[in-house]
């Protein structure tokens, strides 16, 4: 372990690499086991292929594979995770790391002044987990008129009261104040339960958002409108990834191989029918077979980038870049994306905040998983704009959390003389962030390949602000 350690904690939190307590805290971590045994070895065809083992993939090939006669074969370009990833309170240190691809939009039109070439970063989570490796956990399930709308315009099995068995299934909820409402159950993979930390805050906010009408509420129960103690999918205040639930269960499996490190570049389709997936793994290049299906899984942007490598999608920008035309669909169009535009305060009484990667901290956190390293977001609220209205189909959701100058300039891409002019005099001092973002976005953007080799970036283009109704 040791050796490995200096390795990753150089690259990813840089001021644990000396630390004394840096031992401890991992052997602590290695309690639970956060990723699955992978092969290197692989056949050549299988019942399912599965690209991704991300938040979906791993689910899927999980699931699939509890069928004993069915083989699957899960393909992920990164890595099984490290140990450090487990700590929620370090979730934004793996951004642009290697458990990251580390994208960014294209330059904006309409938004994003304050960042170098107006380039929005766009974290993207690489590996055993895939984004669930990076996010913040807040387990928020979405809301109820949204997947009854879907269902209505024709989604059949997606209304909410088709989700909400799926919901429970993977759902083991550790906190009895939120097991009364019935919409939660116990004993499913995926363990949630709120932070044990008390944030400074907390208290404040929570009595401005009462003073203001607002109920606190359990946002993923009866009604989310309100404001949210966010309960995070974290099982002892180490991250839950989907690797860590559902694919650590499955890993002695014999039908199901798990390869790491693979790069898949093209979906092979014959006479129409997706057939195989060609991928790199170690300098050599290998086509496995699908005897039943391709299932992509590869997230937001990398499935239509794969579709697109593998000749699917608009025909005139795949003739622009040599690709043949398989099927012209429209694939890459329609992206959304719930924009963030984070607001900042400075926090009365000034005064320098304690470092949380502080030795006590640290102890903290080994010994009881108390203290910040545990923390989540603070506090969680979906707001309806249209005052005293009654319909629970709110349009802003707000993260009232505690944030440092450094972390703001880690990952952000802001243009230097704005951190100089906003951030640099708070630095050393406890800010509090209130993180706006759109729930129903209008503006629309695309995904598009910027050549034909699979190693180039893709353009992605959210194209924020373009539509006046935001
Ligand atoms: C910064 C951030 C914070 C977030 N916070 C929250 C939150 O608090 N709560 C919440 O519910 N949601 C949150 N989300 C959203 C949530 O994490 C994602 O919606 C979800 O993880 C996406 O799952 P996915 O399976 O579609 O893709 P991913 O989980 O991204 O999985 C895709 C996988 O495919 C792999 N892959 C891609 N291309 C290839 C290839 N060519 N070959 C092989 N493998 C490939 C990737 O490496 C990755 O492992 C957040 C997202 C971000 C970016």
């Amino acid at each position: 372990m040791a050796s490995s350690t200096v390795e990753y904690n150089g690259a990813y939190v840089p001021s644990l690499a000396a630390n004394p307590l840096l031992p401890l805290l991992l052997i602590s971590l290695a309690k639970q086991k956060h990723a699955p045994r992978t092969t290197a070895s692989f056949s050549e065809e299988y019942d399912y292929i599965v690209v991704g083992a991300g938040s979906a993939g791993s689910v899927v090939s999980s699931r699939l594979s509890e069928i004993p006669c069915v083989t699957v074969l899960l393909l992920e370009a990164g890595k099984a995770p490290p140990l450090l990833n487990d700590v929620p309170y370090l979730w934004r240190y793996f951004w642009f790391s290697d458990l990251d691809w580390a994208y960014k939009t294209v330059p904006q039109k309409h938004s994003g002044f304050a960042l170098i070439n107006n380039q929005m970063v766009w974290p993207s989570g690489k590996g055993i987990g895939g984004t669930s490796l990076i996010n913040g956990m807040a387990y928020v399930r979405g809301n109820k008129k949204n997947y009854d709308d879907w269902a209505r315009l024709g989604a059949v099995g997606w209304s909410y009261s088709d989700v909400k068995p799926y919901f429970l299934k993977f759902e083991d909820n550790a906190d009895p104040e939120y097991l009364e409402n019935g919409y939660h159950v116990v004993d499913g993979p995926v363990r949630v339960h709120t932070s044990n930390y008390e944030a400074e805050i907390k208290k404040p906010l929570m009595e401005a958002a009462k003073s203001l009408g607002y109920k606190i509420v359990d946002s993923n129960g009866p009604k989310q409108t309100g404001f949210y103690v966010p309960q995070g999918t974290i099982r002892n205040s180490q991250r839950c990834s989907t690797g860590k639930a559902y694919l650590v269960p499955a890993e002695n499996r014999t039908n199901l191989n798990i390869v790491v490190r693979a790069y898949a570049k093209k979906v092979l389709i014959e006479d129409g029918k997706a057939v195989g997936v060609q991928f790199d793994k170690d300098g050599g290049t290998f086509a496995v077979r699908a005897r039943r299906e391709v299932i992509l899984s590869a997230g937001a942007v990398n499935s239509p980038k794969l579709l697109m490598l593998s000749g699917i999608g608009p025909r005139k920008h795949l003739e622009d870049l040599e690709i043949p035309v398989v099927v012209d669909l429209p694939v890459g169009d329609n992206a959304q994306d719930h924009v963030v535009v984070p607001v900042h305060f400075q926090i009365e009484p000034r005064r320098p905040s304690a470092s949380p990667l502080s030795q006590q901290s640290i102890r903290e956190y080994i010994d009881n998983r108390t203290g910040i390293l545990g923390s989540l977001t603070t506090l969680i609220a979906f707001i309806n704009t249209q005052k005293n209205s009654v319909i629970d189909d709110p349009v802003i959701q707000l993260y009232f959390s505690g944030i440092s100058s450094e972390v703001v300039n880690g990952s952000y891409n802001l243009k230097p003389e704005v951190y100089e002019k906003i951030f640099r005099p708070f630095e050393n001092r406890t800010m509090c962030v209130c993180n706006t973002q759109l729930l129903q976005p209008q503006s629309k953007g695309t995904v598009r390949l910027s050549s034909a080799n699979p190693y180039d970036m893709p353009l992605i283009d959210p194209n924020y602000y373009s539509n006046p109704k935001i």
